[in-house]
């Protein structure tokens, strides 16, 4: 089953002399249960593609599904909804809330969505993400890795049908590095979660069952199943 797909998607910036052609149609479907990491140069969409297929930004042309619901159809209410109930980010500017301890963070979503916390798999998901211990913390008592792993527990506490993440381990230590992506693995092999990521780090790709490269807003190239010697 498709969890996501991008058809003929296009976005440009600006206008005249200035405009910046940062997707030059792009197809892509990503599988229920299939982790995706998605390479290429600086510059080359990949932060531009993801923000659209997660609805944070708006293509200029072509068309995006998340499950069945086509996103152009969506209102803003609409689409906050389906976010909110469907779609986990872990970008790097964490966005945890400075005021609230981590354990709080990890669970706001699901409070704001009126949702119950499954604690079991609350406990499970700190527990591999080696956090348990910092869980009645505020964000500035934490490392940086310490903060990127509650804001990875807080996108995968409520399992989302997807997860988008934007360079997940690009702060981290090759352990932190490990917690973060064996958890991403395990949203996929263990609930038929769809892992989507942007990403510069080889090892980061070699969890992913496939690697798409983008260059100059164009998909150029697919690996199935690589390994990290395939990507460098
Ligand atoms: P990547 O994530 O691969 O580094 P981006 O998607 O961030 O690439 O950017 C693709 C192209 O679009 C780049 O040329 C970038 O400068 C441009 N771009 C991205 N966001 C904007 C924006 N908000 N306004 C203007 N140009 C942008
Ligand atoms: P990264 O490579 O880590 O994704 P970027 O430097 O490409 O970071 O972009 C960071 C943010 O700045 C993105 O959200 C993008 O939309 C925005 N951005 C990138 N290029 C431009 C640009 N030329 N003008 C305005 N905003 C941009």
């Amino acid at each position: 089953q498709i969890a996501a797909r991008a058809e003929s998607l296009t976005k440009t910036y600006g206008s005249g002399d200035t405009v910046v052609h940062a997707l030059r149609g792009v197809s892509i479907d990503f599988r229920g249960g299939e982790f995706t990491a998605i390479m290429g140069p600086s510059g080359s969409g990949k932060s531009t593609l993801m923000h659209c297929l997660a609805g944070l930004d708006t293509a200029s042309g072509g068309r995006v599904r998340i499950g069945s619901v086509e996103l152009a159809g969506l209102s803003d209410k609409e689409m906050t909804k389906l976010r909110r109930d469907r779609i986990g980010f872990v970008f790097q500017a964490f966005n945890l809330v400075p005021t609230l301890i981590a354990e709080e963070n990890i669970t706001l979503p699901q409070g704001i969505a009126g949702r119950e916390v499954d604690r079991e798999w609350f406990d499970t998901v700190v527990g591999r993400l080696g956090i348990t211990d910092r869980l009645s913390h505020r964000p500035s008592e934490l490392s940086g890795g310490q903060q990127q792993r509650v804001a990875c527990a807080r996108a995968l506490v409520g399992r989302p049908d997807i997860i988008f993440g934007d360079e997940p381990t690009g702060n981290l230590d090759s352990r932190s590095s490990g917690e973060v992506l064996d958890i991403l693995r395990a949203a996929t092999d263990e609930f038929n979660q769809t892992v989507v990521i942007v990403t510069h780090d080889p090892r980061a790709a070699a969890y992913a069952d496939r690697v798409v490269f983008l260059a100059d807003g164009q998909l150029v190239r697919e690996l199935q199943r690589p390994s990290a010697d395939d990507v460098f």
